[in-house]
């Protein structure tokens, strides 16, 4: 008996046809399971038979997804944290930044992935400026306030002050670049020749270079213009941001923003 079943479900397995199945599922009594393999070697004998299966569900985009996450990926991990429009940075938010280039200042655990970037991009012949790293939250703070200082004294209304200053200054504690791991990056015969942090960088070669080799590095376009919605920040083609080599490439393979990257890991949490 066990013999024949094997044979049956070696010509299953070779032929795949929806006939066979249905004489297999009509003469063995015992299961309507026609995956083989580890099903052949168990003895069924004792099994009642089982209802019919439902037809195989086709996954969403966002279960595909999931399944594949990174397992270890975890929403508090350091390289993931969340500052926008509406996370500000804790309050009690720790890490040891260094200086590199001789001007900015990194997370000291993303110095060799810059290092490595940067060396790279030379190699392909592009000669990186590092714009802006870390930036204090007082920074950020006189920043903001400077700017408002000056539209106040043009006129406008404290109200509409802020506002116009949120339209490019981010609120002091929720610019990313207080975590240190945010990278403003142009090169320098783009700064050479006038231009600064502007999303015409990405006209040059530079800056198709960079987003191709990021997620190679652990580097994600942090603002793209596709969703500005989603983050609440206007497109930025300099703006890079370290999560991780493997956060990166998911990131990069399904066109997903930081914000929704971590949604998604909370979804997965959650089931
Ligand atoms: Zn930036």
């Amino acid at each position: 008996m066990r013999l024949s079943k094997v044979l049956l479900l070696s010509i299953l397995m070779l032929s795949g046809c929806a006939q066979l199945e249905n004489f297999f599922e009509e003469t063995s009594n015992q299961s309507s399971e026609n995956e083989i393999g580890e099903e052949i070697d168990q003895d069924m004998t004792d099994y009642p038979k089982e209802p019919e299966e439902e037809p195989e569900k086709e996954l969403s985009e966002e279960e595909v997804m999931i399944q594949e996450l990174p397992t270890e990926a975890n929403v508090t991990d350091w390289n993931l944290i969340l500052v926008n429009p509406w996370e500000a940075l804790p309050e009690n938010y720790e890490a040891e930044f260094v200086e590199v280039d001789n001007t900015q200042q990194i997370d000291a655990r993303i110095v060799d992935a810059w290092n490595n970037w940067r060396d790279a991009a030379l190699e392909a012949g592009h000669n990186l400026f590092f714009a802006s790293g870390y930036r204090t939250v007082e920074r950020q703070r006189n920043n903001f306030n400077n700017s408002v200082a000056g539209y106040l004294s043009e006129g406008y209304s404290e109200e509409e002050s802020i506002e116009k200053t949120k339209e490019y200054l981010t609120e002091p504690g929720h610019s990313e670049h207080h975590t240190g791991l945010a990278l403003d990056i142009v090169d320098h015969e783009w700064i050479n020749a006038g231009g600064r942090l502007d999303p015409e960088y990405d006209t040059q070669e530079s800056q198709k270079w960079l987003v191709e080799t990021m997620a190679d590095y652990g580097f994600i376009l942090r603002y793209p213009a596709s969703k500005e919605e989603i983050t609440g920040i206007q497109y930025e083609s300099w703006h890079f941001r370290y999560v991780g080599v493997e956060h990166a490439q998911f990131m990069k393979k399904y066109d997903l923003v930081l914000e929704e990257y971590v949604d998604l890991i909370k979804i997965r949490d959650e089931m």
